[in-house]
């Protein structure tokens, strides 16, 4: 059976007019995700993710902040030095120490990153537009004279003003960088107006653009994707969509957006579980049981009628295989379980009971969730074994 049929596509997609998306993605969770509160990867850690990244086929991996640390520096060295296919980037301010620094560290790319809004320029830097401006430019020069990549990050741009964002953007491109970044700092966007506003960009900026959305109104996944359909070539992600605040656009969200309802096949899904679970044990925190794609409920049935009729076909009540993403489907007996769908459970765990057998064990089941907690596999197996006794015995 294939992971996704005809039933798990959108009909009303075949009304809305979309080109086909051009996108990569580079995931930020070395970086961004690691300034949540209270997370830091050691250098063991941030390398296995970079390999498993690597693994999926993301294109391009955000290492980190050389400047934070001389172990920082170091770390990001050895993942740009490890022969992935992936492209290596790490940040810098507009700094000509940074970049040196992202030198050393033999990245791909260096994100430099400045913000122009009034509310930065005023409370953070103390500084005017043109001199923040003038910082960036020179650091940029610094940046392409040795040979580096380049993206233009601009911080809090979605407070930053439509004209003042375009007029950068096309300052910089005259420095030939290799990408513009709009980055949703604090969440503010919707996907209208991310879709405007990378509309916007586009009608004058031609170097590709990216997109780095927060989820502090829980729209960073939705976001991304808008900025995608709008034609935004970058789309910026963590793993477990954690990162500052209410953190990031998730991995395993938008990359299984891509493929069921874009189409787009080509990043290895399978493997989005186990990621998800080695950011969860390095970073220590926990992933919502209703976490979408990777939550421990994403792909668990207790209702009597989803439970049968998922026996039957669960494309039923799921839009994708769970195998698709490398998890397990998880058939709860519990309060909900009705006669058909414990039979089906039972059967699948290797068992038969007769019609007697079968009513004295729901009869048990209701009685033992009352609690309102589902009955493990190991309890139910020992119900049922009793049930068959009781009957024998009589
Ligand atoms: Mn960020």
């Amino acid at each position: 059976m294939s992971d996704i049929s005809e039933y798990s596509r959108n009909e009303l997609m075949k009304f809305i007019d979309i080109n086909p998306l051009d996108i990569e993605i580079c995931d930020v969770t070395l970086r961004d995700g690691e300034q949540t509160p209270g997370v830091a990867f050691t250098k063991n850690e941030k390398v296995a993710l970079a390999c498993e990244l690597d693994a999926v086929g993301i294109e391009v991996i955000e290492a980190g902040f050389p400047v934070v640390s001389s172990a920082e520096k170091n770390i990001v060295r050895e993942i740009a030095d490890m022969g992935l296919d992936a492209k290596i980037c790490c940040l810098a301010r507009a700094v000509i120490g940074d970049v040196d620094a992202a030198i050393d560290c033999n990245v791909d790319i260096v994100s430099i990153f400045i913000a122009m809004s009034d509310l930065h320029l005023k409370y953070k830097y103390h500084k005017t537009y043109e001199e923040m401006c003038e910082c960036a430019w020179r650091t940029i020069e610094h940046a392409k004279d040795h040979g580096l990549g380049v993206r233009f990050a601009a911080e809090d741009a979605t407070r930053t003003g439509i004209e003042k964002l375009k007029e950068a953007f096309l300052t910089v491109e005259e420095y030939k960088v290799d990408y513009v970044s709009i980055a949703d700092t604090i969440g503010i966007l919707n996907p209208s107006t991310t879709h405007y506003l990378v509309s916007e960009i586009k009608k004058t900026v031609h170097t590709p653009i990216c997109i780095h959305c927060h989820n502090d109104l829980g729209m960073a996944t939705a976001n991304t994707l808008a900025a995608a359909e709008a034609g935004a070539k970058q789309l910026h992600t963590t793993i477990n969509g954690i990162g500052e605040r209410a953190g990031n656009a998730a991995l395993e969200e938008v990359l299984v957006a891509l493929r069921v309802q874009y189409g787009i096949d080509r990043y290895d899904t399978t493997r989005l579980t186990n990621l998800s679970n080695l950011v969860k044990e390095f970073s220590g925190i926990p992933i919502a049981v209703n976490k979408a794609i990777v939550g421990k409920h994403a792909f668990s049935h207790e209702s009597g009628i989803h439970v049968a009729a998922i026996l039957e076909e669960p494309r039923t009540y799921e839009l994708f295989l769970p195998e698709m993403v490398g998890n397990r489907r998880n058939l709860i007996v519990g309060k909900h379980t009705g006669t058909k769908a414990l039979k089906g459970i039972i059967r699948d765990m290797g068992y038969s009971l007769e019609h007697d057998e079968l009513c004295d064990l729901i009869d048990r089941v209701k009685i033992c969730t009352e609690a309102k907690r589902g009955i493990p596999r190991n309890r139910l197996e020992e119900m049922i074994l009793d049930v068959k006794v009781k009957m024998h015995d009589l």
